[in-house]
C-alpha cells in the first residue's frame, strides 16, 4: 500500500473499546519501533525518565486546554477503570458521612452497590434519591421528587448511561460536590468543570485505549480519604505523586495524548460536539421515521454517544446483525439487558460511517418491514 492510500478502516459501533482514529493508529505504528529516534518503543522506556514525562505533561496540558479544566483541580490518570472508582469515591470521600446517589442505569447501579459495601462496612451512608427503575431507565424522575440529603457529602451520578443510551445533558443543580461517572461522553460536547466536584472517565470509549482511567478532582475534596484507603486508590497520594505512585499505563498515556492532539486538531470539543450532534440527529431521525424502528427514551434524555434501537420483530435481530456485519458494520449488538442493537457513535466515529449505517438500516427495513 502507497504511503498515501488511507487504509481501509471497518465501520465500528463498539461500545467500548472503541474505536480509535485513524491517525492515531498511524502515528503510533509510525513511532512503534523508533520513537523519537531512540530505536525503542514508549512501551520500553522509563515512566521516570524526562522523556516519558514530557509526554505526560504534554497530555495533561493538552487535556486541559480542551476541557478548559480550571487550575484548582487536579488531573490524574491511574488505573482500574471506571469501576475501581466506583471504590475509591466512597473511600475517599464519604467519611463517616452521607453521599446521595443518583440511579438511572446499569453503570450509576453499580456505583451505588458499591458505595453500599462500604457504608455496610461503617463508613456511612449511601441514599439512593431516586430511580429511574421504574421506567427501565428510559427517563429520569423529576428532580424535585429526588429524595436530597440535608447534608450529603457528594451527591453521584452517571452522566451517560452506556448500555440504556440515557445522557443527562444538565448537570444535577444541588448544593453539595457533584461527582460524576463521564466514561461514555467525556470530551463529546463542551462542559462546564467548575460545576463539578469530581469527573472521572474510563478511557476506552472517547480518551483511547483501555487501561486507563481519568479523574479530575478540585483540590479542596482532597484529603478526606478514610484510613482503609488503599494508597494507590487516594487520590490525594496520586495527585502528590503525579499519578506515578507505582508503574502506570504507559502505553494507554501516550495513546491518549496522541488522541488529545488529534481532537485538537478537529478543532477540538466544540467543533467534535457539533459533529457529534450531527450524527446522533440523523441516527434518531431515522429510528423515529420509521415504524419498523425503535428507542424507547425520553427524548430529552437520548444520549448522543450511544444509541440503543429494537427492531419491531425481534426474530429479524439476528438477521440484522448478520447482514449488518456483512455490509461491514461492527459491533451493533446490543446490551443483553437491554437487547435489540446499539450503535455507540464516539468522537471517532466519523458522520459517514453513521450515513452507512443509515442506508443500512434503511435498505434492511425495506426488504423485511
Ligand atoms: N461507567 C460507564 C458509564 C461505562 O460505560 C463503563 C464501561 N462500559 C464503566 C463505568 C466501567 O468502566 P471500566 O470497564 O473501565 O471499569
Amino acid at each position: 500500500m502507497s504511503e498515501h492510500t488511507a487504509p481501509h478502516r471497518t465501520p465500528n459501533f463498539s461500545a467500548g473499546p472503541a474505536t480509535i482514529p485513524t491517525e492515531v493508529l498511524q502515528r503510533a505504528q509510525s513511532e512503534m519501533l523508533d520513537w523519537q529516534g531512540r530505536g525503542v518503543s514508549v512501551m520500553e522506556v522509563s515512566h521516570r525518565s524526562k522523556e516519558y514525562i514530557a509526554i505526560t505533561e504534554k497530555a495533561e496540558s493538552k487535556l486541559r486546554s480542551l476541557m478548559d479544566i480550571p487550575d484548582n483541580y487536579k488531573v490524574l490518570f491511574l488505573q482500574g477503570g471506571a469501576s475501581l472508582q466506583f471504590s475509591a469515591i466512597p473511600l475517599n470521600l464519604l467519611n463517616n458521612g452521607r453521599a446521595d446517589y443518583l440511579s438511572t442505569g446499569t453503570w450509576s447501579d453499580k456505583a451505588i452497590k458499591e458505595a453500599k459495601r462500604y457504608a455496610k462496612l461503617g463508613l456511612g451512608e449511601v441514599n439512593v434519591v431516586a430511580s429511574g427503575k421504574q421506567s427501565n431507565f428510559t427517563d429520569v424522575p423529576a428532580s424535585d421528587e429526588w429524595n436530597l440529603s440535608d447534608d450529603a457529602k457528594y451527591f453521584h451520578y452517571c452522566a451517560n448511561e452506556t448500555i440504556h443510551g440515557l445522557q443527562i445533558f444538565e448537570p444535577p443543580k444541588v448544593d453539595v460536590p457533584l461527582i460524576v461517572d463521564m466514561s461514555s461522553n467525556i470530551l463529546s460536547q463542551p462542559i462546564d468543570v467548575s460545576k463539578f466536584g469530581m469527573i472521572y472517565a474510563g478511557a476506552q470509549k472517547n480518551i483511547g485505549p483501555a487501561g486507563l482511567v481519568i479523574v479530575i478532582i478540585r483540590e479542596d475534596l482532597l484529603n478526606q480519604a478514610s484510613d482503609w484507603c488503599p494508597l494507590l486508590m487516594n487520590y490525594t497520594h496520586q495527585a502528590e505523586k503525579e499519578s506515578m505512585s507505582n508503574t502506570p499505563a504507559t502505553y494507554s498515556w501516550y495513546l491518549a495524548g496522541l488522541v488529545f492532539d488529534w481532537l485538537e486538531e478537529q478543532g477540538g470539543v466544540e467543533a467534535i460536539g457539533k459533529i457529534n450532534q450531527q450524527k446522533a440527529d440523523l441516527l434518531y431521525q431515522t429510528i423515529d421515521d420509521s415504524d419498523f424502528y425503535n428507542n424507547p427514551v425520553a427524548k430529552q434524555y437520548r444520549s448522543i454517544m450511544n444509541v440503543p434501537f429494537t427492531l419491531a420483530d425481534d426474530s429479524l435481530d439476528k438477521v440484522f446483525l448478520e447482514e449488518s456485519e456483512k455490509a461491514g458494520l461492527l459491533h451493533l449488538k446490543g446490551h443483553r439487558d437491554v437487547g435489540g442493537m446499539r450503535a455507540s457513535i464516539y468522537n471517532a466515529v466519523s458522520l459517514e460511517w453513521v450515513e452507512q449505517l443509515v442506508d443500512f438500516m434503511q435498505d434492511f427495513e425495506k426488504k423485511y418491514a
